[in-house]
């Protein structure tokens, strides 16, 4: 079998102790995988891609909760707006009009994360912490004006850095633990930051340990991607 079932029950025990989510990135693996995973009960499913999750969503049963964890292009959106449970990644203003846009022409209401910048490397995406801020001040504004009425506003998502020094990622987790708990308080009816996605297969533990309540996990269970 391709999927780690020993590594899965290891990982799931673990998120459950910690009364966290696991998310299976199945990115690039075969539908037979993300098959068998679901008959050992797994049900959140992570996807990087946007062509890739739509053709697996439409052969996969329907009781999967697709979680998009990728960069997402606003031009993209609309293909995966009538199915997609959340969206992890959201790192612009214009990102999330799009996807409001797209929650009200599916008569849906869509469930966002806002990515936070934290690691070091250029390439990341996402809000840094004074624009993320910014953006959870206006946000109520907006809703006033009675825009964004399509998105709500689950949480905050973060990549920690590639790297295997302990105290490095201890730091980021602590920054985003601490942003977490700061920004969990201005609350509207669609911003309510109650979820933190942090966590991936090198550092779930750490990141469980931080206060995450999603993890992200794909080569543990499915194996090296290639
Ligand atoms: C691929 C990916 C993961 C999973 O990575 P693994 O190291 O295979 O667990 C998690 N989060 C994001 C955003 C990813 O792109």
């Amino acid at each position: 079998m391709a999927v780690n079932e020993e590594n899965y029950k290891e990982v799931l025990e673990k998120t459950n102790a910690a009364h966290a989510t696991l998310v299976a990135v199945s990115k690039t693996k075969p539908v037979s995988d993300i098959q068998a995973l679901y008959e050992l009960g797994q049900r959140d499913f992570g996807e990087n891609y946007v062509q890739e999750l739509v053709e697996k969503e439409a052969v996969l049963p329907k009781d999967i909760r697709w979680h998009f964890i990728g960069h997402l292009q606003s031009n993209k959106v609309k293909y995966i707006a009538p199915f997609v449970h959340l969206i992890h990644g959201v790192d612009s203003e214009k990102l999330l009009f799009e996807i409001d846009k797209q929650g009200a022409k599916n008569n849906r209401t869509i469930d966002c994360l806002l990515q936070v910048h934290i690691a070091q490397e250029e390439t990341k995406f996402g809000f840094d912490e004074n624009e993320l801020k910014l953006f959870l001040e206006t946000f109520p504004k907006y809703q006033a004006l009675e825009k964004l009425k399509n998105v709500w506003i689950k949480g905050l998502m973060a990549m920690a850095s590639f790297t295997d020094d302990m105290e490095k990622l201890k730091q980021e987790f602590a920054v985003m633990k601490a942003l977490f708990q700061q920004q969990a308080k201005p609350e509207t009816s669609n911003l309510k930051l109650e979820t933190l996605s942090m966590g991936m297969s090198s550092d779930y533990e750490l990141a469980l340990e931080y206060g995450s309540t999603m993890i992200r996990v794909g080569s543990l269970l499915f194996g090296a991607r290639i």
